[in-house]
């Protein structure tokens, strides 16, 4: 099965936490934390669609800029989510900035602050200079914010000292194309595979599709195709957890999102020799971390944020993060 999320902690287990998830099949991409961005090219970027703040620390937040730069010139809006604090925070840098010679530009830039029960979006346009526009509020109704059919982005709000966001990006269903039954009616592979896929996440049982094959194009029924080709299976479902308190009220939140989860990104920035320290700072250790991992029934976890103090002493993370 070809999964529909492609993963990358591009700045690896040590340096700042961010991951990119590029979507099969689409040129679209997501973004969680965006503090070094270098480590992506600049088409990797034009391919954001949604970027996905935990907080608002340096580390995870100052790549925005580069990002604005890189997407100035775009059509297609981006979407910042983050917790409370968000909205100030982004206008603030973007009006630190000269506009005057982008007044033509088609860029809108979406700030959706995530709340516990309210997520508060407010848009900033280019050919407005950015300036802050009308706010509009929605009350939360569970743990989504963000939907799209191929995907859904659950978010909640976490303890850093300051409120931080831990999300699961989740599919709401994989739909697997049988290759051999693709050969088997003489169909060729194209962009049309995505378009069906498309309809059927969006339900159009009734549309056509217009299928190459060795005799020309064929118009065929989705929900012909469905039958012929299609197979339905669970859906891909990433946690993404970063900078929090070992707390019952922090897990519990988790758990309530990230139960099961297929893969899970997060920090292990202390050995629990520093536990006391941990706390206080509001980070995991790498044994916390991998007691929520275990909790959540993780298949995968993949530690990330290893404070520099331990960049010589991973081996002793990974230990404490497998440690049961
Ligand atoms: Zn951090
Ligand atoms: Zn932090």
């Amino acid at each position: 099965m070809r999964p529909t999320f492609l993963t990358r902690l591009v700045n690896g287990p040590l340096f700042d936490p961010m991951l990119y998830v590029r979507l099969l099949n689409r040129r679209s991409s997501l973004l969680f934390d965006c503090g070094r961005i270098s480590g992506l090219v600049n088409r990797e970027i034009l391919s954001l669609e949604s970027v996905f703040l935990s907080h608002l620390h340096m580390d995870h937040s100052m790549g925005l800029d580069q990002v604005f730069r890189v997407i100035l010139h775009r059509g297609r809006p981006v979407h910042i989510y983050g917790p409370e604090g968000i909205t100030d925070k982004v206008i603030s840098r973007l009006s630190s900035y000269e506009w005057n010679l982008t007044r033509d530009y088609p860029l809108e830039v979406f700030i959706h602050e995530v709340g516990e029960h309210e997520i508060h979006t407010t848009p900033a346009r280019a050919h407005e200079s950015f300036k802050r526009s009308r706010t509009d509020s929605i009350a939360r109704e569970g743990a989504s914010i963000a939907y799209h059919p191929r995907y859904c982005v659950d978010a909640v709000v976490l303890d850093h000292n300051i409120a931080c966001l831990g999300y699961v990006l989740r599919e709401p269903f994989h739909i697997n194309i049988r290759s051999e039954a693709v050969h088997d009616q003489d169909y060729k592979t194209g962009p049309w595979i995505g378009l069906l896929k498309e309809h059927i996440l969006m339900g159009r049982m009734n549309e056509y599709v217009h299928v190459p094959t060795s005799g020309g194009m064929k118009e065929v029924l989705v929900s012909e195709l469905v039958d012929e080709l299609v197979i339905i299976s669970p859906g891909q479902k990433i946690g993404y957890v970063t900078d929090i308190r070992y707390s019952q009220v922090n897990i519990d939140r988790i758990t309530a999102i990230a139960s099961s989860v297929d893969l899970l990104f997060i920090e292990a920035y202390y050995l629990s020799e520093r536990e006391s320290q941990a706390y206080e700072k509001a980070h995991l250790t790498a044994r916390q971390a991998g007691m929520i991992a275990r909790l959540l029934e993780a298949k995968k976890v993949i530690a990330m944020h290893i404070s520099p103090r331990y960049h010589d002493r991973t081996e002793e993370i990974y230990r404490e993060l497998d440690e049961l």
